[in-house]
């Protein structure tokens, strides 16, 4: 069970509301800081353990900034989150350059960052040489196809785009050896918002035996190892958070038993988790504007799946709060639904709530990941603006909302 609570008051919220309008997101630091110490915390007996926060989950220099101080990198995968990452001045081997199908331009200017790049396919060995040259570290994608089982937003690893086959990797490994590379890692990405953390062991498992099998048939003795992200969050009140300490010793025991009797000890354990590090800690702020009774009863915001597509995308839960009626008992059935041409535009279909009168604040929880960044601009709709919640529980606008004028922008 996951206890539903929110960093601001009705009161708190209203305040805010009158400087900057809804539909906003609003990022709460102090919870952002506390979960990553936590999670950092949990592998503090990992030699050189670090969390490459994935930008793409909120592509926002400010928060960048945050998770630096706490002793994150970043994860990028494209030339803007490199320079979003070059701007919250998080450069060289804190960046992890996991791309695929990646343009040229990229790889040159992740090489002259400095940055950890992480190859996704074997023919990219030549492809980077011509263009940026052989760095000095390299890491590569592993795709396990057929030995490992995927989930639901991942899916089934033989079904996926990304990454070498098990051959492949043994390859261009050899490959780069060969090149005079002498610093080396492993990635894998296989499992997507999920709440097992038994998966996160078993992809532990999986890269560790990977390093064994490279010492005894490549002579290679890896540097780091990259569970990469994936770590689910309760977005329903019934599920359960994982168990980030648990987790921790979990793969600590993995560790022991299968890295330091192979003579693999130290090596590194890397992260790069975005979900779980921001999900809980955004909040989409917006305002009732229309009631409709048809064969349903509808609720209408001045949001729409342009500031947060998860539910029409995935038909993902989020939670909602109806401010200052927190108490009153949950007896209506509503779709909660934005403005877009779309009819699945919806950010909720049949959820129970308390009756909810226009000009009501709603606030959709869990939208600090894959929330914003995910916005567009389908039906003329403008992007919301970004504010922080400081710990101070003053509010710092960090992204202003799109106008007119920006959306005009890109006309000839
Ligand atoms: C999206 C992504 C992540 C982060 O995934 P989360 O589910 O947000 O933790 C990490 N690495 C890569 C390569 C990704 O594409």
């Amino acid at each position: 069970m996951t206890q539903k609570t929110l960093p601001f008051s009705k009161a708190e919220i209203e305040k805010i509301i009158a400087q900057y309008p809804t539909p906003f997101h609003i990022y709460d630091e102090k919870g952002i800081r506390e979960n990553v110490r936590t999670f950092i915390k949990a592998f503090s007996w990992a030699p050189g353990f670090k969390e490459y926060f994935a930008v793409k989950a909120t592509p926002n220099p400010h928060i960048l900034a945050i998770l630096k101080e706490e002793g994150c990198g970043t994860d990028c995968s494209s030339l803007p989150e490199l320079l979003l990452s070059e701007k919250a001045g998080i450069l060289g081997e804190e960046i992890m350059f996991t791309s695929n199908e990646t343009p040229a331009a990229e790889y040159i200017k992740a090489k002259k960052l400095g940055a950890i790049i992480n190859l996704d396919d074997i023919t990219h060995i030549p492809f980077l040489e011509k263009h940026a040259g052989i760095p000095e570290i390299i890491s590569f994608r592993y795709n396990p196809g057929p030995l490992r089982k995927g989930n639901l937003i991942i899916g089934d690893p033989v079904e996926s785009k990304y990454g070498l086959t098990r051959p492949q990797m043994f390859e261009a490994l050899k490959q780069m050896k060969e090149k005079g590379v002498k610093r080396f890692g492993i990635h894998s990405f296989v499992i997507s918002n999920e709440l097992n953390s038994e998966s996160y062991v078993e992809t532990a498992r999986m890269l560790f035996q990977l390093a064994i099998d490279f010492k005894k048939e490549l002579g290679i003795k890896l540097e780091f190892v990259n569970f990469s992200g994936g770590i689910g969050i309760p977005y329903r009140p019934d599920q359960t958070a994982v168990d980030l300490t648990a987790l921790g010793q979990k793969i600590k025991a993995e560790y022991k038993a299968m890295i330091i009797p192979n003579g693999l000890d130290p090596l590194k354990i890397f992260a790069e988790c975005g979900r779980m590090i921001t999900g809980p800690y955004g909040y989409l702020v917006t305002t009732a504007i229309h009631r409709k009774d048809i064969y349903k009863q509808y609720i209408g915001l001045d949001a729409s799946m342009a500031n947060l597509m998860r539910p029409a995308l995935y038909g993902a839960y989020h939670h909602i709060t109806v401010m200052g009626k927190e108490q009153a008992p949950c007896d209506h059935s509503y779709d909660v639904v934005g403005s877009l041409c779309e009819n699945n535009d919806k950010f909720a279909i049949n959820r129970e709530l308390p009756k909810i009168d226009t000009g009501d604040i709603l606030v959709i929880h869990d939208a600090g990941a894959h929330g914003h960044a995910m916005g567009f601009n389908y039906n003329g709709k403008l992007r919301s603006a970004e504010l922080l919640l400081k710990e101070d529980k003053t509010v710092k606008l960090i992204r202003r909302a799109e106008t007119i004028d920006d959306y005009f922008a890109t006309l000839v």
